[in-house]
């Protein structure tokens, strides 16, 4: 496996903690930082950080010895340092700024689950997080402990999974689904995999970059019996790749689990092509795939974290070409008000004709490729994937639509669904803060016809 053989330093304020404690990610977690008088034994505070520390209900503080000691403490810019130590720009919100920016809540069907895509679901499983990023796009949930699930909500999550029979993917995520009680995420993947028509189970955490030591054998040998089991990590900048980071991702590879990584664009940590190539480059050789490059949201006290969409854009154009295919990830703007992610990139085809389309490369070589004359399309009628293919409910299929035909598909199950009285709404559990999905959002867009 690649990685310098040294284990990343600790600040020297922990130097004389044993081994068997440093290691102890419960250790990291009840010695973690968030008070003025705990950072500065550690590196010496702006008059700007000291500003937001001591700020009253600033969004929430907490960062692991682990990940405090990868932090320079000579350099008030440090890429690691800007992530998770509050700043003065923080307190001040800009205009544009929204509480819930993906509109999460109103395509939420029962409280923590958000099902905006016809497939899959995003679950919120608890509100904790390992360390908090300052740019969290949930900050308006994470953090507060007063504010995570309950069993009886996961159960509400759950029941509406087991009903939603088009659902094939289930995304865990939060706060970070393993800062959950292991026996709590064991119960709630056992449930998850007892439902048939869940197909694959993905879980986002950033806990191998904060907290690398929870990561051991025991949780992998517990997670390797869940499978189809895919997990993407969040790192953003080539310093959080340590030897810690590198092993606990070795793990959880010979585990069978695929690893990818979803960064955030950060104006001044990482709005900067060298830097994303030399992430990305680090990531696969610790076997993690870049997933998605994300414009950051507009998020309340993260303003200052935004870059141009311009920006990510060059960055894309910096990778694409240049290195791996593996390395690139997809450059993705998460559409303010509900939209769902949309993919941005730079423009390759330059101009299009019935037969011919003229297209650059990445070096800006123009090149022309001529059309097929006599292209024969695959016949549908005859295709047993597009007989048989997972009914998207209301969605007439494409090749519906070009045949002139008047299909429609209901999703299995699709009946009994309705047969219970209500449909989903009815599992709502409360029906003055969680609104109702609306048309062309979740599963209960079709109109119900006369059989
Ligand atoms: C990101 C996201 C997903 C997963 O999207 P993929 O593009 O499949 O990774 C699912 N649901 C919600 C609400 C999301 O925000």
């Amino acid at each position: 496996m690649f990685m310098n053989p040294f284990p990343s330093k600790r600040a020297p304020v922990y130097a004389d903690v044993p081994d068997e404690k440093w290691y102890d990610w419960r250790w990291q977690l009840s010695n973690r930082l968030n008070t003025v008088e705990e950072f500065e034994r550690v590196l010496r505070l702006t008059d700007s950080e000291r500003k937001a520390l001591s700020q009253k209900g600033l969004f929430r503080v907490d960062v692991t010895p682990y990940f405090v000691s990868l932090i320079d403490p000579d350099d008030p810019d440090d890429p690691i340092r800007k992530q998770v130590i509050p700043r003065e720009e923080e307190i001040v919100p800009f205009t544009g700024m929204m509480e819930d920016s993906l509109a999460e809540d109103q395509h939420s069907p029962v409280p923590g689950l958000v099902h905006r895509y016809p497939d899959r679901v995003l679950m919120l499983v608890t509100t904790q997080c390992a360390s908090y990023c300052r740019y969290c796009t949930r900050s308006r949930i994470v953090g507060d402990p007063s504010a995570t699930f309950s069993r009886s909500e996961f159960e509400l999550q759950l029941d509406y999974l087991r009903h939603t029979p088009q659902v094939r993917d289930v995304l865990l995520s939060g706060g970070d689904p393993l800062t959950l009680a292991p026996r709590l995420l064991e119960e709630l993947l056992q449930k998850l995999r007892e439902i048939p028509h869940i197909e694959i189970i993905r879980i986002g955490t950033r806990v191998p970059v904060f907290l690398p030591m929870r990561i051991t054998e025991e949780l992998c040998t517990m997670l390797e019996k869940y499978h189809p089991l895919w997990m993407n990590i969040h790192v953003n900048h080539p310093n959080e790749i340590t030897k810690e980071l590198a092993e606990a991702c070795d793990r959880l590879s010979r585990a069978g689990i695929p690893l990818g990584n979803q960064s955030v664009l950060l104006a001044g940590i990482n709005d900067c092509v060298h830097v994303q190539r030399k992430l990305v480059h680090d990531l696969v050789r610790i076997r993690v795939r870049p997933y998605y490059l994300y414009q950051c949201d507009l998020v309340e006290g993260a303003g200052h974290f935004r870059t141009p969409v311009a920006k990510g854009i060059e960055i894309i154009e910096g990778l694409r070409g240049h290195t791996s295919g593996y390395a690139v990830p997809t450059y993705v703007v998460d559409a303010p008000g509900g939209g769902g992610k949309i993919p941005v990139m730079p423009n390759y085809l330059i101009s299009m004709s019935d037969h011919k389309i003229v297209l650059r490369n990445y070096e800006g070589y123009i090149t022309t490729y001529e059309e097929p004359l006599d292209y024969k399309p695959h016949d549908p009628k005859t295709c047993v994937y597009c007989r048989n293919k997972r009914p998207e409910p209301g969605q007439k299929g494409i090749t519906a639509l070009l045949d002139g035909e008047e299909m429609f598909i209901k999703p299995e199950g699709f009946d009994q669904l309705h047969r219970r009285g209500g449909g989903i709404h009815r599992l709502r559990a409360d029906p003055t803060k969680w609104k109702p999905l609306g048309i062309g959002q979740g599963n209960d867009e079709v109109e119900p016809k006369n059989e």
